[in-house]
């Protein structure tokens, strides 16, 4: 039995979530896939309420009860602090030590490439980002704040266990794909926290005869990513170069309604996600492409090998994209909820 926490949170979350959760029940119905969820009442609106953010006893249910948590989106405009979203989302990242962010990118339709005469087969990568360290641990402080002397410093951390345990999953993933690893650095820039990647990956690569791993400075990656984007299978990077590249590739495949994630302790913990935030701009108007979060819920089927229903839901999802049964964002003028009814129809004819 599947057991699925669900974190709709706020703003179209809890609309993308509805879709991704009926798009479960329909590949659960079709492919005979025992599953429970529960619903988890966090997020903006219980903060304003109650105060509460990650309460110690919801926290501890989510780290014991559950093979998987989907999370809709965090952030509200009446919490301009975001505080809640921090406690939740980098809480949950750093508490169960999600150390992996996977992020698949996938052209599915040349419509949707901001390139020119890019067909879906040059584009198909996979970024694995470091996601509890470098400089996204709050470390730093300032010193005369708000002066003309002001100094301010953000630490960047990086552990050679947090390298090995990242490099580790990037080979093993490219291993099974087309088998080329490009980890991306600033180690010319930064030698020292980008220099350890660097002698990881040295260290590490002759345990994987058959990945071919490379290293590009992060700048010249986003260049040729531009320009040779079928070069890149796996891009493994910090958590600062991961963040940039990865909404750079979403980009090169159509943007942010189409872009999946999964944050991973591997064999542990999963938590996924689509990339997209609140958008609190399109709450309530069915404006809210569900693909990111159906696609979400893909990967989750697929992590816990039921690759039947990851393929159905995925082909579907391509279906609608094709012949753009979409959401305006995508060139289509369906609403959040028809998005799902196409896709669930898609899932139970599969
Ligand atoms: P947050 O602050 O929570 O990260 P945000 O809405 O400010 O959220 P993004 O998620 O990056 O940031 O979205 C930027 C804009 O892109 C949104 O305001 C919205 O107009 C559009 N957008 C984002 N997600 C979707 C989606 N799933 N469907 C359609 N449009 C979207």
């Amino acid at each position: 039995m599947l057991r699925i926490a669900l974190l709709p949170g706020d703003g179209i979350g809890p609309e993308v979530i509805h879709e991704a959760c009926r798009v479960l029940t329909a590949a659960s119905t079709r492919f005979d896939i025992p599953w429970t969820s529960e619903l988890f009442d966090l997020g903006a609106e219980r903060y304003l309420r109650t105060g509460d953010t990650l309460p110690e006893a919801d926290f501890i249910h989510l780290r014991d009860d559950f093979d998987a948590i989907v999370v809709g989106a965090f952030g509200d405009p009446r919490v301009p602090s975001n505080l809640h979203a921090k406690d939740i989302l980098l809480g949950l990242r750093q508490r169960l030590d999600l150390y992996v962010n996977l992020r698949p990118v996938q052209l599915v339709d040349a419509r949707l490439c901001p390139l020119k005469d890019r067909a879906p087969a040059d584009i198909d990568m996979a970024i694995v980002r470091e996601n509890t360290e470098s400089v996204y641990t709050g470390i730093g402080g300032h010193l005369r704040k708000d002066t003309p002397h002001e100094v301010a410093q953000s630490v960047m951390i990086h552990t050679r266990m947090g390298c090995d345990r990242l490099l580790r999953y990037a080979f093993e993933l490219a291993g099974q794909r087309r088998g080329v690893l490009t980890l991306c650095d600033k180690a010319n820039a930064i030698p020292h926290a980008h220099g350890i990647w660097r002698r990881a990956l040295a260290e590490l690569a002759p345990q994987f005869p058959e990945v071919t791993a490379r290293t590009l400075y992060a700048d010249v990656a986003a260049m040729r990513m531009v320009t040779h984007p079928q070069e890149f299978d796996v891009i493994v990077g910090d958590n600062l170069i991961g963040d940039i590249l990865s909404d750079l590739a979403a980009a090169l495949v159509g943007g942010l309604g189409l872009a999946p994630s999964a944050s991973l302790r591997p064999g542990v913990h999963a938590l996924y996600e689509p990339v997209h935030g609140s958008a609190p701009d399109i709450v309530g108007t069915g404006k809210a492409n569900p693909l990111a979060a159906i696609l979400s819920v893909a990967m989750l089927l697929r992590d816990f090998g039921h690759v039947d229903a990851a393929d159905a839901v995925q082909s579907a999802c391509t279906a609608a994209v094709l012949a753009t049964e979409t959401t305006p964002d995508l060139g289509g003028n369906l609403a959040t909820a028809e998005v799902g009814t196409y896709i669930c129809a898609q899932v139970a004819h599969a």
